[in-house]
């Protein structure tokens, strides 16, 4: 299988999946995507075997090798295995559904060590990292930035692995005390937690500023694991088969899917499934007060939204002003034509801060042909759901959570069963439960001694040159 940018021009033979796995962005400026998508319809009942025989890394292993040629297939194996497993997740299928009433499902994928959904495919990231680093013989230095989640999924998926630092920018004091505990805890020389005099967009300024600087970055090896990595967006199509598996009995019974969303990425995996042909109805996206994507699927214009524009919610991880991913989505829409999406993201984006795709033959069909439909919710549809849920069905869900089943009950009938994934777990967001239920979120046992444990943490002020010099003296004295 080889590898296009959504803004490569026809003719592109593209490049294979361990070029593409350390690297970010395409030279062109758009994301990768396979040349085309493996049609799994016809395997169904194998599929279904392999969940049963092997369990969520076998049926990983399979959809992987469909999408990974240059990895030996045994060597793919243990990475699937090392990655999802009972230890990492708490329960043998690392991504179990549990029905909360007649035909509304919740798929539970924050089982991992940070206790939110980036998990899933961060700890295959991190196995995948190590290994073809090792395979070049070569090291490398992770340089990011993180209000919360991804920070945290990223450096309990890469403390240990050979081969990998990992320096996270957050902006001091501004992470909830979880957050806060759960990062700074990790005492790991290759691990660096770095506290920045200033908000997260310092950070990511800061981050970026390390990045352009080319002969730094080619110097100190310096690389990211951000959202837009296409292993991890292929990582998180196993969860939608496994979900499918769980809760159908036989090959031909559809779901629907409703996701929280932020920047795009759990949704897109579900596209792809979709599109490799799991019977998946609809594709519900579920966004916060940051409605930026719902905007679009119910009017088909694109707008992102200034830092001023974007709103602070109690989901924190859906408060985006544009969807990283989304790109993705909209080369399929548009038939696979680079050269509009170029257009579109690369300049009517960038001088307009919109483009509008309502008078398009594509928007029209795109519920028909795509199978989404979309929804929004607010603080207090987060509160009333985490209420009704916690009464109805004695289960504690988190903000996020709650923001895909207040659009899962309120915007479809229920014709086939609606699986709502779960994107992170109550304790990580104790202050909006306490509002909702009067009581302290349940505390699985892996986090009720974090608080104890002392903290490891480098103050910074905004300066590049102070975060330069920092990696350069933990390269030398820390070796991986
Ligand atoms: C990251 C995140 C989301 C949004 O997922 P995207 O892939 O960015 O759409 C939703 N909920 C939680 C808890 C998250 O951490």
């Amino acid at each position: 299988m080889r590898y296009i940018s959504t803004r490569s021009l026809p003719g592109d033979p593209g490049a294979p999946f361990c070029d593409i796995v350390l690297e970010g962005l395409a030279p062109d400026g758009g994301l990768y995507l396979p040349v085309s998508y493996p049609q799994i319809g016809e395997r169904l009942p194998e599929l279904r075997r392999i969940w049963e025989t092997e369990g969520y890394a076998g049926l990983g292993f399979t959809i992987l090798s469909e999408f990974i040629d240059d990895i030996p297939a045994e060597d793919l194996r243990g990475i699937c295995q090392r990655a999802w497993n009972a230890d990492v997740f708490g329960s043998p299928e690392v991504a179990p559904v549990e029905e909360l009433r007649d035909g509304l499902w919740l798929c539970h994928l924050s089982n991992g060590p940070t206790a939110a959904f980036k998990d899933m495919a961060m700890q295959l990231l991190g196995q995948l990292f190590e290994y073809e680093l090792g395979r070049r013989g070569r090291e490398m230095n992770i340089v990011g930035a993180t209000s919360g989640d991804t920070g945290s999924a990223a450096e309990y998926a890469m403390r240990g692995r050979q081969h990998i630092r990992v320096f996270m920018l957050t902006p001091k004091g501004r992470m909830t005390p979880f957050q806060q505990a759960q990062m700074f805890s990790i005492d790991d020389p290759a691990i660096t937690n770095i506290a920045v005099d200033g908000v997260f967009d310092d950070c990511q300024d800061l981050v970026k500023a390390v990045s352009n600087d080319l002969a730094f970055k080619a110097e100190h090896s310096i690389g990211a694991v951000n959202s837009i990595n296409w292993a991890r967006l292929v990582a998180q199509v196993v969860y939608y088969v496994a979900a499918w598996v769980q809760v159908t009995g036989s090959d031909e019974q559809e779901v629907s899917f409703c996701v929280p969303s932020g920047n795009f990425g759990n949704i897109c995996a579900g596209h792809v499934a979709r599109q490799m042909g799991l019977p998946i109805r609809t594709l519900l996206l579920a966004t916060n007060e940051n409605n930026v994507l719902d905007e679009f699927f119910r009017t088909g214009v694109y707008r992102v939204r200034s830092s001023d524009e974007t709103l602070e919610t109690s989901s924190p991880s859906m408060d985006i002003s544009k969807a990283s991913n989304f790109e993705r989505f909209v080369f399929d829409l548009l038939g696979r034509d680079g050269e509009r999406v170029a257009d579109l993201f690369g300049v009517q984006l960038a001088q307009q801060g919109f483009f509008d795709l309502s008078e398009t033959d594509e928007f029209r069909s795109l519920q028909e042909d795509f199978g989404f439909a979309s929804g929004s919710s607010t603080h207090a549809d987060r509160v009333a759901t985490i209420q009704q849920v916690w009464d109805e069905c004695g289960v504690m869900i988190d903000p996020h959570t709650a923001d895909g089943v207040k659009v899962a009950t309120s915007t479809e009938p229920v014709e086939v069963p609606m699986v709502v994934l779960e994107t992170a777990l109550p304790v990580k967001f104790a202050a909006t439960i306490r509002e909702a239920l009067d009581r302290e979120p349940e505390v699985p046992a892996a986090f009720a001694h974090l608080d104890a444990l002392p903290r490891h943490v480098v103050d910074l002020p905004k300066d590049v040159e102070a975060l330069k010099a920092l990696i350069v003296s933990k390269v030398s004295t820390s070796p991986v």
